[in-house]
């Protein structure tokens, strides 16, 4: 099967021999190389890298697409920080808010017992500490001690930990101890400090993001990681972002998914910009899922690019649509995306897996199966 498919590449005239190599690499299951990596970027047709992202998906996850109930709590947009691509904060929202916990549990009590995951994450507040995060934490999981908490990006944690002095490890422990259950991708962006000081000067460097990360996963705790793209970084920003993703991964494996993030442009500091394209954004999922052979998933965050981009990308690689969400996230109806009031319905998104010729899996926050 493997050689047909290899033989097909290789008779494809139009396709450049350096892309063949590549190709030829993908199929017997090798690593590609960063300058690969920025290659297929430059020169890969689409068609071409949906094949092979397409190769290393079912390899790896065979014909499964999963997905998860799960709602999301965004405590507060009040933020210490003014990153230019954000369009969620209190500096560039139409809205300013900051919940009190007895709102947030408000909300966890109006979820039915279906519901597998909470994803806490908001903006980095001048006022909060690790105590408050630690007393909300126990409240949730005395309520639903079965709920999955999935909470704090790095760069909220590294504010709260620094602010306690504390380490990275002393302040996971402790707030492990009150129920969390993984960490969030957030915060990532670009791992590249001189793109970092244009966009997102104040907040925690690669550096910081990557050795809380690691800390979690040399603790049992694992994690998801982001890449914010489309904005003013270049492809070779890309491979860096994910090749210091790899190794970090060949050294731990905490990682559960990578999930790219489209910037969009409504509402903040960088609105001149323009937004990517449908070809960019599909030819983007392709080359993470080719590069990033050892991240178990991919996911198409369907509230950024909406539901109809999400069931294409299953087409390029991606086995994850995330969850049901439950109209409860914010962040990127305020940037001006498609979806003011993401929401999914179990028979919704199977549908639309099945629509594409996938298996719909509903799984728990660490990828377990649920049934299909
Ligand atoms: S991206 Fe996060 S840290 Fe930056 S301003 Fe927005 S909420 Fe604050």
């Amino acid at each position: 099967m493997e050689s047909v498919f290899t033989e097909q590449f290789m008779l494809q005239s139009r396709v450049p021999a350096p892309l063949k190599h590549i190709a030829c690499k993908v199929v017997a299951g090798e690593r590609i190389l960063p300058e690969e990596g920025i290659l297929l970027y430059e020169k890969g047709e689409l068609g071409f890298l949906a094949m092979l992202a397409e190769h290393v998906r079912v390899r790896l996850n065979a014909n499964d697409v999963f997905f998860i109930r799960n709602f999301h709590i965004e405590p507060t947009n009040i933020c210490v920080n003014k990153c230019r691509f954000c369009s969620y904060s209190h500096h560039f929202s139409p809205r300013k808010w900051d919940l009190t916990v007895e709102e947030m549990l408000e909300t966890v009590r109006s979820q039915d017992e279906n519901v597998k995951e909470v994803h806490i994450t908001g903006a980095v507040h001048p006022e909060k500490d690790i105590y408050y995060y630690e007393g909300l934490l126990r409240k949730i999981k005395s309520l639903r001690p079965d709920l999955h908490i999935k909470a704090l990006s790095a760069v909220e944690l590294e504010y709260i930990i620094k602010k306690a002095r504390i380490s990275y490890e002393q302040g996971l422990k402790f707030l492990q101890a009150a129920g969390l259950d993984s960490i969030p991708g957030g915060g990532a962006e670009i791992f590249d400090e001189k793109i970092r000081q244009e966009i997102c000067a104040t907040k925690a460097s690669s550096e910081n993001w990557l050795e809380i990360h690691e800390t979690a996963h040399r603790m049992g705790i694992t994690s998801n990681a982001t890449m914010l793209y489309g904005h003013i970084e270049n492809y070779g920003h890309r491979i860096k972002h994910m090749s210091l993703l790899r190794d970090s991964q060949d050294r731990y494996g905490g990682f559960n998914a990578f999930i790219p993030l489209k910037f969009r442009n409504s509402n903040n500091e960088l609105s001149g910009i323009s937004e990517t394209t449908v070809i960019e954004d599909m030819k983007n999922y392709a080359v993470a899922r080719i590069f990033l052979d050892n991240f178990p998933h991919l996911k198409g965050y369907w509230p950024m690019i909406g539901k109809p981009l999400a069931q294409l990308s299953l087409s390029f690689g991606v086995d994850d649509m995330d969850g049901t969400i439950n109209d409860t996230t914010r962040i990127y109806s305020l940037a001006g995306a498609s979806e003011q009031n993401p929401w999914m319905t179990v028979s919704e998104m199977k549908s639309l897996i099945l629509d594409a010729k996938r298996n719909p899996v509903e799984r728990d926050s660490l990828y377990k199966a649920l049934g299909n």
